[in-house]
């Protein structure tokens, strides 16, 4: 059978190519009619098999925690907690008295009807734990079946599958999981926060992955591009090389990569920016350390809020962002508060539909009805901020109001940790600008924050009309549009005025000819995913200043990105990084 090509969405680097292995679960079998006589045996079956899959998930909590994971773990000793919950094992045995069903039916029946309950009530919190109670019955009905639970590859493969629920592919067996390809999910979903976390390399939104494998056979060849998103199914000798040249280079990159992680990203003619990382979770840390970022200038604590039953309590916040204070040891650490709506759902939080959500009620616009979800975050930032120095960003900001709304959030915060006499450090209150109108009013309220982030993919989004996640769009969604330029400039400049620091955490930032202009337009410091940081410090060793400055200023003049484009690759391209080591770095 000839190849074939499937663009999917990145989702986790790397290369990986060898056989593919279909995970899915087997579906269970439907409720069987029971005699009188065979009751107490059914319900004493049900009762032990809830108390297996409760020790089973506390077990998977403790081993996905001593991963490093302590975040995942949670999710599975809160579903542990369901598992022993009478409400719903009671309920089931029940449920095998009254309709005379087997076990197997009676836990689905009773679980459907839970979540049902659940899904009414008027507590926002409560409503959400619908998704776990029907999770956990279907792993009780899973071990009644003798279906065994966890995939086990005999041999290493890369995994496909539509969708991997968290619980499966926490599971998987790493050393035999070469990568992961889903037909459906997101790279936001939980199966590409874990493939990341782990270093599997990953990818999402393959449409025609399952059919096309399936029609190769079974044990035929996948190829993977985590950093691409791209599959190929049964790739010829020239892709199968091709693919092989590019695990070499990533893995000799990364040599380099490390390698370099002690210098600093200093023009050649002596001018500083301070490279930071972008974090998802506290996992990622380690990472970054290691590849020399100065600290983090994004963390995004969706993770903490995403694909569970109800919001993280002040407590587990706190300890997440511990970790990471604890891990940049004195270094600056920039947490940014929820940032939900747009193409993040939570179902805990029962948002209203919108016909556009990503103009919706999304980050801190849902502090008007929700100001409890952003005070008790603000809380969690306040205590960790006693280990480190802390700062603290809202997303979404469209002017001085919303600004004052993150101030007075803050404020009440603040005033009550110290009414309840709790230890609080010192925490630096900024905004992200990601939305054109806070530029362009930005000096009505800057001067009262210690600093902004300009977040340029929203901000393309916003200034160019240009959906995020669109791939018909991909020729608009250049960050070097002279119109996005114009709009860093004036933040730089009104930035400057308020006396306040500028950062830039986009993904432009980790772009190294992107970079560059961003440098040339007085930007000092980005942020950035940990990968990209060795290039963009080698694009910023290579360059002079002035010359970055030159271009910025015919760029701002342009009129397409393609001709910025051409001028910073151009630099780029003659980067003097590799000849001249300057002294002292
Ligand atoms: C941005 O919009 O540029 C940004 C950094 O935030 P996010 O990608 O999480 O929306
Ligand atoms: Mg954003």
């Amino acid at each position: 059978m000839a190849q074939v090509r499937i663009p999917g969405r990145a989702a986790a680097p790397g290369i990986a190519r060898g056989p593919w292995a279909e995970l899915g679960r087997p579906a269970l079998p439907a409720a069987r009619p029971i005699a009188a006589t065979e009751m107490a045996d059914e319900a004493a079956r049900l009762r032990n098999a809830a108390k297996a899959a409760s020790r089973e998930l506390r077990d998977l909590a403790a081993s996905v925690r001593d991963a490093g994971h302590a975040d995942e773990a949670a999710i599975f000793l809160a579903q542990a907690a369901i598992a022993r919950d009478p409400d719903v094992v009671e309920a089931a045995v029940i449920a095998i008295e009254r309709d005379r069903i087997d076990a197997i039916g009676a836990i689905a029946s009773a679980a459907r009807e839970t979540a049902a309950r659940i899904a009414a009530l008027d507590d926002e919190l409560l409503r959400g734990r619908a998704t776990d109670v029907l999770d956990v019955a279907d792993r009780i009905g899973r071990a009644l079946a003798g279906i065994s639970d966890g995939p086990l590859l005999a041999a290493p493969a890369i995994v496909i599958a539509d969708d991997l629920p968290p619980s499966v592919t926490a599971t998987l067996p790493r050393d035999r999981v070469l990568g992961i390809a889903l037909e459906g999910s997101s790279p936001t979903a939980h199966a590409a926060i874990l493939a990341r976390a782990y270093g599997i390399p990953a990818i999402v939104s393959a449409t025609g992955l399952l059919t096309a494998a399936r029609a190769a056979g079974s044990g035929a060849e996948l190829a993977i591009d985590g950093s691409t998103g791209e599959a190929i199914v049964e790739p010829d000798a020239a892709e199968r090389a091709r693919y092989d040249g590019l695990a070499a280079d990533a893995a000799a990159d990364r040599e380099r990569d490390l390698g370099e992680a002690d210098q600093p990203a200093r023009t050649f003619d002596g001018v500083d920016v301070l490279v930071l990382a972008n974090i998802g979770s506290p996992d990622d840390c380690a990472d970054a350390l290691r590849l020399g970022a100065r600290g983090v200038g994004l963390f995004r604590t969706e993770f903490l809020f995403l694909e569970r039953a109800r919001p993280p309590s002040e407590q587990e916040q706190e300890g997440a962002y511990r970790r990471v204070i604890e891990a940049f040891a004195g270094l600056p650490v920039t947490i940014r508060l929820l940032d939900v709506g747009g193409d993040k759902q939570i179902p805990y939080l029962d948002q209203p539909r919108e016909d556009n959500p990503f103009l919706g009620v999304r980050a801190l616009r849902l502090a008007d009805r929700r100001p409890d979800l952003f005070i008790t975050q603000l809380r969690a930032c306040y205590r960790a901020a006693a280990a480190g120095p802390v700062k603290v960003m809202a997303p979404m900001i469209a002017d001085a109001a919303d600004a004052a709304t993150l101030r007075t959030l803050a404020h009440e915060a603040r005033a009550s940790l110290e009414r309840d006499g709790l230890p609080i450090g010192e925490v630096d209150l900024g905004v992200m600008l990601e939305i054109p109108s806070a530029i362009l009013v930005g000096d009505s309220y800057l001067a009262q924050l210690a600093f902004a982030s300009l977040g340029t993919n929203d901000l393309l989004q916003y200034a160019l009309a240009v959906d995020r996640g669109n791939p018909a769009l991909d020729r608009y969604r250049d960050p070097l549009h002279p119109a996005l330029l114009r709009l860093i400039r004036e933040a730089v400049e009104s930035s400057s005025r308020a006396g306040i620091e500028l950062s830039v955490c986009g993904e432009m930032a980790g772009d190294p000819a992107a970079a560059l202009a961003l440098v040339g337009l007085g930007v000092r410091q980005l942020s950035m995913s940990a990968a990209s940081l060795a290039a963009v410090r080698r694009a910023i060793r290579g360059a002079a200043a002035p010359a970055l400055e030159d271009a910025a200023n015919e760029a701002l003049r342009g009129g397409t990105a393609a001709e910025a484009r051409a001028r910073f690759t151009a630099l780029l391209e003659s980067s003097t990084a590799d000849r001249v080591v300057p002294a002292g770095g």
